[in-house]
């Protein structure tokens, strides 16, 4: 999506070879223009899917996955972080290692916001290994509900994530791949 890689090219910041920071309009202040058009791809992406509902993260999904869940018309959840879950009859709950924490932390979903039935589009801001979107999976398999797809902002193609989601069998919509940072400069996948 070329509006939001000419929006890391002058707002993103490159702090070492593997972490971009997006703080001006992802990951603390929020564009809600971009969120929006953000929203209106992934709908564009999944159309004819016929989509159930939108399963994020908190915190950063959540600005782009209520902005597709606008467009889509469809309800939002995100899994909340618990550093010790009690897990009860009532909770979805998995393990998720944080990649920018480097902690390992609870997610957990309630039962009542997932059903059987449910065809889920998984949204994320960032995709570096994959264990956020692979614990948002591991909670809609829990609900014996499917996975359509999983919806990234940002993709960092040269880490393992992306890879890992597709061998398993999901299918990844990235709105912007990154190959590589060199220099402090982003280099992006070319596009077919
Ligand atoms: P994964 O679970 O795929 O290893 O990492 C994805 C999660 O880590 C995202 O939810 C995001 O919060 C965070 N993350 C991974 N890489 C970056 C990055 O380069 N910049 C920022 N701001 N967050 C990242």
């Amino acid at each position: 999506m070329e509006l939001l890689k000419n929006r890391i090219r002058t707002d993103g910041l490159v702090l070492n070879d593997s972490l971009l920071k997006v703080d001006s309009f992802l990951n603390h202040q929020l564009d809600p223009q971009l969120m929006f058009k953000m929203g209106e791809e992934f709908a564009r992406r999944f159309s004819g899917e016929a989509i159930t509902r939108i399963l994020t993260i908190e915190a950063s999904g959540i600005a782009v996955a209520i902005m597709a869940g606008l467009v889509m018309q469809v309800p939002v959840v995100f899994a909340r972080k618990k550093k010790s879950a009690v897990t009860t009859d009532d909770l979805y709950c998995t393990k998720v290692y944080s990649f920018t924490k480097k902690e390992s932390n609870d997610i957990i979903v309630d039962k009542k916001f997932l059903a059987a039935n449910d065809r889920v589009l998984i949204i994320d801001d960032f995709l570096a290994n994959g264990e956020a979107a692979l614990g948002l999976a591991n909670i809609v398999q829990q609900a014996g509900a499917a996975v359509v797809g999983i919806g990234i902002v940002i993709e960092k193609s040269f880490q393992p994530g992306a890879g890992k989601l597709k061998a398993a069998g999901f299918r990844v919509e990235s709105l912007a791949r990154i190959a590589a940072f060199s220099g402090g400069q982003v280099q992006f996948v070319p596009e077919a």
